[in-house]
């Protein structure tokens, strides 16, 4: 057991293992009742209170939900049944901002009261991997944090321009980390990083992966508020704390859904979800098979869920004592190659003129091929298309606006530090920090 405190900054274990919450607490039945008259930062706010509240005052933890949330996450309808809850309008354009925004300002309030105490502030260093996203909004949820230096490893030429753009052009207290490998390789070297003694004893080491509670929880907030926002429109059948409504999560490292599941736990009145991956298939085949086997992950146009051993997998058996059966009960999945994005993708634009991105894209097929009828369907619009502009004009022969703020990143210089994906040249260059 440990204090939440030592979850959010050690990140991992002493086992290597995930920290979960050791209970989750059910919101009462009045705030499911009176949802959709909340605003989306009131709602955060319950649901952080009833993750964090014992461990963080009141008011401070309110101050932190509500700077995280500078931005909305609104749901667009785009079929009769289908919605997209739109992830993508924090400042890095994808929902990894909501996570990182959070713990930023959860470490800081943590760990820089602490350090000011000492006299001396040991800066805390925050090593994140990416494969995309996660190194943008992580980057820059803890830009110019007094007291915290984050380090981005990332994939050599396995990110979009844009994304790198948006951790390598930063500078202040942000280092980007060029590893001539695949993710799966970046993330090793993190963990091995938190695991080094003697590093550990160097510097004050903190993990910033959706592994990290103080990421991945804050995810919840917003299944809560799509279903707030379908309760207000009056698009949902509820009845005795059950609802119709459908969530599908497009996953990689499986965090943004395991979230959702929490939230499921804590009352949210959610049907069923649908995992929905690209041809990073180990879920979908550990749900047909009860087997779970990690493979190396493959390359696909959904970069950011290219995954061959999702992290948080092992909550997920968590949550459900290992049961397979349970875990069927309630998660459905689906695989799609790159031809079935690509096609999802134009047949949606040129059905209905929406722009889905590629991983967004996922999600909305497998609404499209498994909702029931009677169920209404949201997916996670995990990302602005924008993002991936060049995949995504020459595939729905459009030129796709793009948004100012990530217009911004793209005039930035590149800095990076090349890397190999030897732990020991990895740990040397900490060791020299
Ligand atoms: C990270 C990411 C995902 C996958 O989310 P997980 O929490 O790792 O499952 C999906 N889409 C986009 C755009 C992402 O950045």
């Amino acid at each position: 057991m440990a204090t939440l405190e030592k979850a959010v900054v050690k990140g991992l274990a002493e086992d290597r293992g995930l920290y979960m919450p050791e209970k989750i607490n059910k919101l009462p039945q009045a705030f499911f009742d009176h949802i959709d008259g909340l605003s989306f930062r009131e709602i955060a706010r319950n649901v952080a209170d009833a993750f964090f509240g014992d461990d963080v005052e009141g008011e401070a933890l309110r101050k932190i939900v509500y700077d995280t949330l500078a931005f909305d996450v609104p749901v667009h309808k785009i079929d009769e049944n289908i919605y997209s809850l739109e992830l993508f309008h924090g400042p890095t354009l994808a929902f990894k901002d909501v996570g990182a925004r959070f713990m930023a300002r959860l470490l800081q309030y943590f760990v820089v009261p602490a350090s000011a105490e000492d006299g001396k502030a040991a800066p805390i260093n925050v090593l994140v991997a990416t494969s995309g996203d996660t190194g943008s909004a992580v980057a820059n949820g803890f830009l110019g944090v007094d007291g915290i230096n984050v380090y981005v490893l990332y994939p050599k030429g396995k990110v979009s321009k844009i994304q790198e753009s948006q951790f390598t052009t930063l500078g202040k207290n942000i280092t980007a980390i060029e590893v001539d490998g695949v993710f799966d390789d970046c993330q090793a070297l993190v963990k091995n990083a938190f695991m080094d003694e003697e590093l550990n004893a160097h510097m004050r080491l903190t993990s910033a992966n959706s592994i990290n509670v103080a990421r991945f929880l804050p995810q919840a907030f917003y299944y809560f508020n799509a279903y707030a926002r379908l309760k207000q429109c009056g698009v949902l059948k509820i009845a005795d704390g059950k609802s119709n409504m459908v969530m599908c999560t497009p996953s990689g490292n499986f965090g943004n859904i395991t979230a959702g599941l929490f939230g499921m736990r804590m009352g949210l009145p959610i049907k069923r979800f649908i995992a929905a991956n690209n041809a990073n298939d180990i879920f979908y085949k550990y749900l047909q098979t009860g087997k779970y086997e990690p493979k190396p992950s493959k390359q696909t146009l959904a970069n950011a869920m290219d995954v061959g051993d999702p992290s948080n997998f092992a909550r997920i058996l968590d949550l459900y004592n290992g049961s397979w059966e349970d875990i069927k009960a309630d998660i459905s999945g689906a695989t799609y190659t790159d031809d079935d994005i690509r096609d999802t993708m134009r047949e949606c634009y040129n059905r209905t003129g929406y722009v889905l991105d590629p991983h967004g894209a996922c999600g909305y097929r497998a609404l499209r091929g498994q909702l029931q009828p009677g169920e209404v369907g949201v997916f996670c619009e995990t990302a602005h298309p924008a993002k991936f502009k060049e995949k995504v004009d020459a595939i729905i022969g459009a030129d796709i606006e793009i948004p100012e703020r990530l217009a911004a990143f793209m005039r930035g210089t590149k800095q990076s530090i090349p890397m190999s994906k030897d732990f020991a040249e990895f740990k040397s260059f900490l060791m020299s920090r």
